[in-house]
């Protein structure tokens, strides 16, 4: 995952760009880089305001075209030839490129572009896409649209991407639709985003998704669409709702704040037994229902709602909005430091109570271990686990990097009751893939586009041996 962001004619179109961002940063902290018209790119390892703080934002190059992008590594390591924006020189100017997902088939497309002699400054599948598209254009008379249109068809895997080129500014993505793209509109200018949250930073109007297989081309006569490749079927990852897409955006046209609640509300249904038994057991003062920050905030509230226990929710974990994200850090040393500088409890809310606590989904185990652990150890009578995603059992291949399938908790220990035992939970309960699907059936969706494989390893695209981990 990585987020993207693309300006047409907009007066200093790079510190739009910059903004734009800054609100997707959620998507990837590891690098980030902005080229504007024909300046050089500048690029660097961090966050947008280390990289661009707010003291340069006027040195920024003035131009009316930019684009942008947020780095979250997944193919290729954490090093500046790897950071995005790419360019490449062409006979007919200069094209830049900024990419979110993953391709499947990276090396054996490297080797072929290799063969037509075009060499590479890093292992970033973006920059191979930009080489492949521009090695199309320069053999079919610079005919971008048709470049693109191989790339689709060549390249497997995800892809989202915003490119800007002599003749105007282009956003494709590939035939499933993995991974989000939008268009956004203010007065004449153009917007390119992954997602519409940072569409409302910047008081841009939100136009349409980018259709899975389209292209899109902006230029002086205004916005065109091409048929990039006809997909018959699409495979939009339900995990961007669920967890990766920030709160108020609205992700393949739902709403996560309210996809979220949705499940929220699910989850209350599976939940409404054991509610009912543990009503029973203890005083209702004695019970707290509480989100694990930030993601499960709005699933909570809902939980509670559709339970009739609003009276019970609180918010006895609080979330230091300093220390990223867990899941999207690669080593286990610095996932195990952060979630100790992430989390503060509140003992108070604690001791003495049984501890009902929400989150979004459970990938190793090790964050939400080291939670209950805490909570017991504060005096909670009992901690009671609700996820509202299936367990994950398969790994992403499709631009999320997630462990290998028996780094997988759900994969090493099994069953939700298992699972529980590893976590030191007293209940855990996850949702099923019909629930996730007839919440996407909620917003009038065909929950046959969505990608579930991390849950039911059922992959729309065939994944060579290599590229599998396990
Ligand atoms: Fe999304 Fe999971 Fe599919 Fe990857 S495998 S694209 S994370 S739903």
């Amino acid at each position: 995952m990585c987020r993207v962001a693309g300006v047409y004619g907009y007066r200093f179109a790079a510190s739009m760009v910059r903004t734009l961002l800054f609100a997707q940063q959620h998507g990837g902290q590891e690098s980030c880089g902005i080229c504007v018209s024909d300046f050089p790119i500048k690029k660097g390892l961090g966050l947008v305001t280390e990289i661009f703080p707010d003291s340069q934002v006027s040195q920024l190059l003035p131009g009316k075209y930019a684009i942008g992008h947020d780095r979250y590594a997944t193919q290729g390591s954490v090093t500046l030839d790897n950071a995005a924006p790419f360019e490449c020189t062409t006979s007919f100017g200069t094209v830049f490129q900024a990419h979110n997902g993953h391709v499947i088939n990276y090396w054996e497309l490297r080797k072929f572009l290799a063969r037509k002699g075009i060499g590479f400054n890093g292992t970033n599948d973006g920059e191979l896409i930009l080489k492949l598209i521009v090695w199309k254009a320069e053999q079919n008379g610079h005919n971008l649209v048709e470049a693109i249109r191989y790339a689709i068809k060549k390249v497997r895997g995800a892809f989202s991407i915003v490119l800007m080129a002599p003749d105007g500014m282009y956003a494709f993505r590939d035939r499933y639709g993995y991974r989000p793209l939008v268009i956004g509109k203010k007065r004449k200018a153009y917007f390119i985003v992954s997602e519409t949250c940072a569409l409302d930073k910047c008081g841009a109007r939100y136009l349409r998704e980018v259709k899975p297989g389209e292209i899109i081309r902006i230029s002086k006569p205004g916005l065109e669409s091409f048929v990039g490749f006809q997909p018959n079927r699409c495979a939009s990852c339900i995990f961007e709702p669920i967890y990766f897409a920030f709160p108020s955006s609205i992700v393949f046209g739902m709403p996560v704040w309210e996809f979220q609640g949705r499940m929220g509300m699910r989850m209350a249904e599976l939940f409404r037994p054991k509610f009912e038994e543990l009503l029973k057991q203890y005083h209702r003062d004695q019970i707290v229902i509480s989100p694990i920050p930030d993601t499960a905030m709005s699933a909570t509230r809902a939980f509670c709602r559709e339970l009739g226990a609003e009276d019970l929710y609180d918010e006895v974990i609080i979330r230091s909005h300093y220390a990223g994200r867990t899941f999207i850090n690669a080593e286990q040393l610095v996932r195990d430091l952060k979630v100790k500088l992430k989390f503060s409890f509140i003992k108070k809310k604690i001791r003495g109570k049984v501890v009902i606590i929400l989150d979004d989904s459970i990938v190793r185990g090790s964050t939400l271990r080291k939670i209950v652990g805490i909570l017991k150890k504060l005096g909670a009578l009992a901690v009671y686990v609700v996820i509202y995603s299936p367990q994950i059992t398969g790994s992403c291949f499709m631009g999320i990097d997630t462990p290998t399938r028996k780094e997988l908790v759900a994969n090493a220990k099994g069953e939700p009751d298992k699972v529980a035992r590893f976590l030191k939970a007293d209940y855990l309960l996850h949702c099923r893939v019909a629930d996730l699907r007839s919440v996407v059936c909620s917003f009038g969706k065909d929950p046959n586009d969505f990608c579930y494989a991390c849950f039911n390893r059922r992959y729309a695209l065939r994944v060579p041996k290599e590229v599998r981990k396990e």
